[in-house]
Parts: structure tokens; sequence; C-alpha cells
């Protein structure tokens, strides 16, 4: 090894490098199939794109040339607005995952543990790895239901300071009852409630806004964090924009740490639009969710499938007949593309996400064929 990567961190050195996804335009290139022709299932990206009022902001913004708002205000009025939360309590972030980024940062020390409930979304424990913590995994129950009583043990035995729940879960689209949350935030350590699909999961509160899940309790515990995205409901995932909902205090301190200019112009500009569009956006979530009852039910008809239900925009689904990588190859080269798990608690198991019906049909025919 050269000297200079003897000065690596060893920690970094030892990762595993994390596996990039495939370009839409070269995995095209791969199939011989022109990219309108892909039909892309495999990130719970939103098919209907962006609100029409977002792009025309993006197209009519001047100000490109200059810094965006490192305060966000604009942006984080408008989400006081939707959550009902004080702007004191949110910090946005150029997605939800550098807000998980940031909160590790801010509470790691070197071997300090944090604990994982796989299967779920791994950047949690890859931010984890990258902060030089230690990761504690309690896995889920056989039906993806958190084991409460586990977490309670493993809380007490390493000391952990942070808890990642994600309710809907990704990649099982369960809901973690308000109950359990409630008892975890008995635990001394800081609960992250990643709330990232919350909109595909609940209707609209009364006064029409995104008080949803447990974003009301922000405030009400101290270590309590609520994580929100632009990325899966209001079709943002290319410009990368999401945020947090924690006390004030914890806030504050994130405030000192986070880049200046985390989240783009273009992010704020588009997402600040998107709120005001909300009456489009939820019709797309409506027809997203009315596309995974009606996918869900004919994917029960399958034999060969196992279907968890969702409160999500994708569906799990465990091969119970032949190989899941083999499935997904055969609905590659259709041009469909699904996620597919080689993990613990996940074999033989593809995630599809939620299309436009008529996506959700071809996957449909190609699977019967
Ligand atoms: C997609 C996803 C995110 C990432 O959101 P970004 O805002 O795109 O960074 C966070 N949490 C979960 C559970 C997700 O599935």
């Amino acid at each position: 090894m050269s000297r200079i990567a003897d000065l690596i961190r060893p920690d970094i050195a030892e990762l595993e490098p994390y596996t990039p996804i495939v370009p839409l335009d070269v995995l095209a290139a791969r199939l011989g199939l022109p990219v309108e022709r892909i039909i892309k299932l495999d990130a719970n990206e939103n098919p209907y794109g962006p609100a029409p009022r977002a792009l025309a902001a993006l197209a009519a913004e001047p100000h490109y040339a200059i810094y965006p708002d490192p305060e966000h205000s604009r942006l984080r009025q408008a989400l006081s607005a939707y959550t009902g939360q004080p702007v004191e309590r949110i910090v946005c972030g150029s997605g939800a995952d550098e807000v998980i980024d940031l909160l590790l940062r801010l509470f790691l020390q070197p071997g300090d543990a944090v604990i994982d409930c796989p299967p779920t979304f791994g950047m949690y424990a890859f931010d984890t790895a990258v902060c030089a913590g230690r990761v504690v995994e309690v896995p889920r129950r056989a039906d993806f239901a958190l084991d409460v009583p586990a977490i309670e043990q493993a809380a007490a035995a390493t000391g952990a300071k942070l808890l990642f729940l994600t309710s809907p879960n990704n990649p099982s689209g369960n809901l973690t009852p308000p109950e359990e949350i409630e008892r975890l935030l008995q635990l001394p350590l800081l609960v992250v409630v990643d709330e990232a699909y919350i909109e595909f999961a609940e209707s609209p509160g009364p006064t029409g806004n995104g008080q949803t899940g447990v974003s009301s309790w922000v405030g009400r515990y101290e270590n309590l964090v609520v994580l929100r995205t632009f990325s899966k409901w209001a079709g943002l995932a290319g410009l990368r924009v999401g945020y947090g909902l924690m006390p004030e205090e914890l806030a504050a301190h994130l405030w000192k740490i986070k880049q200046p200019y985390n989240v783009n112009l273009a992010a704020q500009v588009a997402a600040l639009a998107s709120l005001a569009d909300l009456d489009y956006l939820r019709a797309n979530v409506a027809r997203i969710v009315a596309g995974r009852e009606q996918l869900l039910a004919e994917l029960q008809t399958l034999p060969f499938l196992q279907v968890y239900p969702s409160h999500a925009n994708f569906i799990l689904c465990r091969v119970r007949e032949g190989n899941a990588g083999d499935l997904k190859q055969a609905l590659e080269r259709e041009g469909i593309l699904v996620r597919y798990y080689r993990k613990p608690g996940l074999r033989d198991c593809i995630r599809i996400s939620v299309g436009t019906p008529e996506q959700n049909d071809r996957l449909l025919q190609a699977l019967k064929r």
C-alpha cells in the first residue's frame, strides 16, 4: 500500500465500497432499449414527477448566480405552515440523508453505539460507520414489527446514543405503532423517526397539511427527531431536499455544524413552490395509493409471490418459487427495474415501487409471462 493511503483513517480504509446505482442512460444502452422504454420501479421515485408550479418556479428563478439562503428562511416558514411546527424546530438538508449524517456527527464519538433495526433503510448504518460509530443491530421480527424489548435491552447493554425507526419502514412498508414509539421515547437516547413515506400512509390532517405521523410530538419530547423529504411524495428526488423536525435546542447545535449552503437554490425554489401546489401533489399521492392497492391485489393472485401489505409507495414481495435474482434479471431484460435484496431477513425478496397505471400493468404482464 502507498504511504499516503496509510494516512487514511483505518476504519474508513476498511469500509466496504458503496455500490452506486447505474445511471438510467447507461442501463438503457446496456439493455439495448431507448431510455423512454425503461420502467424504473427500483428507487421509490415519483412516477408523476415534480409539481407544475415547482417546474415553473425553477425556470423563472433569476438568481442562480448568487449563493442560496443558508437559513432556508422562506422554505422553513412554508414548512412551518405545512407541519404545524415552529421554524426554530425545522432544519433543512440536502435530502433527509444529510440530516441523518448531521445528527450522527453531532452525537457520535468514535465507538459510540447506534441502534439499527434491519431490514431497514441502509443509510443509518452507512453514516454511522462513516462517523466512526458502532452499529448495534436489533433485527425486526418475521412480520417486520420492531422487537421493542430487545431494543430496550440493547440500549441498556450498549449505552447507545441514537435509535433509528422508520415509519413506514423501507423496504417492508409497515408502520410503527405510536404506542411503540412512545415507549421507546422513554429510553435515554435520541429517537429518530424517519417519515420519508408518511404522506402515502395517512390521509392529510383536518387542516390539510403535513401534520401526520408523530410530527406533532416534536417539542413535547426532548429526544424526538422526525425526518421528512420532498424526494418521494413531491417528486424532487433529483434535487435533494429534506428536513428534520426537532427540539429547538438540538436544532441550534445542528446549525453550528451544517455547511452554510447545504441546500442549493434550485432545491429551495422547487420545494417552496411544491408547498404552494399541494392539491396537485396530493392528487398524485392519491393515484399512487390507489395504484398500490390495485397492484397489491393483482400481485396476490400470483402463486409464486408472497406479498406484504404496504403504507408507502412500494410493495415488498418474497419470491416463493424460483430465484429472486433471476426474476429481477428477467424483468430487467424487459426494461423493468425493481430492487432486489441479498441481505439477511430479505432473502428472496424484491421491492417494487408503485408506478403509473400503465407501468404497473406492464410489470404485471411481464410477471405473468
Ligand atoms: C428515500 C429515503 C430517504 C432519503 O431521502 P432523501 O431526502 O432523498 O435523502 C430517507 N429515509 C428513507 C427511509 C428513505 O427511503
